[in-house]
């Protein structure tokens, strides 16, 4: 259950949720050890967030759940696993959450469980909701308490409310008032429900395990970790219905006139490994890298990927522009999150310790670095000095997406416009200040060009700041057309 804990408060009164959310879900129904499914389940996806882990688990009756802060195999220990499967559940969801430092507060971490006037339920959630903060003030208003920051317990408030609780389908009468990015999966006592939002921003897939038991999960990684097989994607504006019968689906909307694909999930964000919208992270990124290859090509001894991000990207620029591909800069993978860095010259110590250069391979040699994106600038700048402190000649830099100069609203953590290094500043001045020979960025065309579906469907509002909804105007009501209900099997 949510701890209840002092908020932070908004003018007026209402208290701030946290907006920064870049998170990871799963769920499993008929397996005899759901918690330890969604054990493996998040761990898999522990790069989508580090900041918490929670499972709730149903054995028909009752649901239970455990949330902690800090990493999966912080949060759980087997006698905590055995412990939420004692009674014979059947069924979890699970969750790892990502926020800033300061947003950190553990009612936060999810799946949330609450009861209401239907039952008890468990949801988890990936993305940004843009209407949560408008309609958390709406049922303030009217009475209603809140126990988190978070803006997935809008959707909660939503369910119970008496509106909802009276139509044919609450769940998809209360999805209908959601604008903005959401993956969901809800834990009832005798089902699972997984829904993505009509503009398809964040993904989320189905598998089947062997023994016939259904997996959902953010991305396929986790599948592939539980034995599972991919059957497909959870469709924008859908409802899978998960339970004793089987599998089941229908519309609470139809998929948005504009889709809103993030195209960040295959820049940075998502798992090489994974097929994220029909398409694998790897073989995309390398594609950035040709194409990064074929718009700002460079004389250079040989080609060095930032560990752990440019990886991929600095493979493709180096079949495309012939140059040798060689690892220089080798990280140090027990560098965990939990670094505290407040001072500026704690922050270079961080980065110097998390990357060792090599430098009897950079010594007096001319490198293109590929990394895949640069948000604040400060940790690039902090890796620029130590390879020329080990004695680089020259530096190209080779960033595989374009210059980031807008916020996100939609569920990736990007820092505040005015901290984004390319929202006030052309690429010169960005040059100038990572101190590097050259800087190019990949244009947006060309990040276009490499992915499978029609450029138009992907939400690039980072890059351009053409956001799909207007985070300035959200709306309450209900703004999404019902859907003439479509049930298959
Ligand atoms: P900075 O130079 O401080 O902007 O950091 C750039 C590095 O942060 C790149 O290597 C990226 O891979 C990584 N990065 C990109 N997006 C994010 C994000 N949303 N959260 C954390 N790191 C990120």
């Amino acid at each position: 259950m949510p701890q209840r804990l002092p908020l932070p408060v908004l003018p007026g009164g209402h208290a701030a949720y946290e907006k920064k959310e870049k998170c990871a879900v799963f769920g499993v129904w008929g397996t005899s050890h759901p918690a330890r499914v969604s054990y493996l389940g998040l761990y898999a996806q522990q790069h989508r967030g580090q900041e918490s882990a929670g499972i709730a688990v149903t054995d028909g009756r009752r649901l239970e759940g455990q949330t902690g802060m800090g990493l999966v195999a912080e949060v759980f220990t087997p006698d905590s696993l055995a412990k939420l499967e004692s009674k014979g559940s059947k069924a979890a969801i699970g969750h790892c959450r990502y926020s800033t430092a300061g947003g950190s507060l553990s009612c936060n971490a999810q799946p949330l469980l609450e009861s209401y006037i239907g039952g008890q339920v468990a949801v988890a959630h990936n993305g940004n909701l843009i209407n949560a903060e408008a309609l958390r003030i709406r049922f303030e208003e009217a009475g209603h308490l809140f126990h988190t920051t978070s803006d997935t317990e809008v959707i909660i408030h939503l369910l119970a409310s008496p509106a909802q609780q009276k139509a044919i389908d609450p769940l998809a009468e209360t999805l209908r008032h959601l604008q903005g990015a959401f993956s969901l999966v809800f834990l009832f006592n005798d089902r699972i429900e997984a829904c993505r939002d009509p503009w398809g921003w964040r993904p989320l897939v189905i598998g089947q395990l062997e023994d016939g038991g259904y997996v959902v999960a953010s991305e396929t990684v986790a599948l592939d970790v539980v034995g599972a097989t991919l059957i497909r994607e959870v469709e924008p504006g859908e409802i899978v219905r998960i339970d004793d019968t089987g599998l089941t689906s229908r519309t609470f909307a139809p998929p948005a006139q504009r889709m809103a694909y993030c195209v960040f999930e295959h820049v940075y964000f998502a798992n090489p490994a994974s097929m994220i919208f029909g398409q694998n992270v790897q073989a995309t990124r390398e594609r950035l890298g040709e194409r990064l290859a074929a718009e700002a090509p460079v004389k250079a001894d040989f080609v060095v990927p930032m560990p752990d991000s440019g990886r991929s990207a600095a493979l493709g620029y180096a079949r495309a522009s012939g140059l040798p591909y060689r690892e220089a800069i080798v990280p140090n993978r027990y560098v965990g999150r939990t670094f505290i860095k407040p001072t500026q010259d704690q922050r270079n110590a961080a980065v110097r310790l998390k990357l060792n250069v090599i430098a009897d391979l950079v010594r007096g040699r001319s490198l293109v670095i590929v990394d895949d994106s640069i948000v604040r600038g400060t940790t690039t700048r902090a890796k620029m000095n130590q390879l020329k402190a080990a004695g680089a000649k020259e530096i190209h830099l080779r960033i595989s997406c374009p210059p980031i100069r807008h916020p996100c609203y939609f569920g990736v953590d990007f820092a505040e416009r005015t901290q984004l290094v390319a929202n006030t500043r052309n690429v010169e001045q960005i040059r100038e200040f990572l101190g590097v020979d050259s800087l190019h960025y990949l244009s947006l065309e060309g990040l276009l060009a490499c992915m499978d579906r029609k450029g138009s469907d992907y939400c690039t509002a980072c890059y351009s700041g053409e956001y799909r909804l207007d985070p300035e105007h959200p709306v309450t009501e209900s703004v999404i057309e019902p859907a003439q209900l479509r049930i298959f099997g």
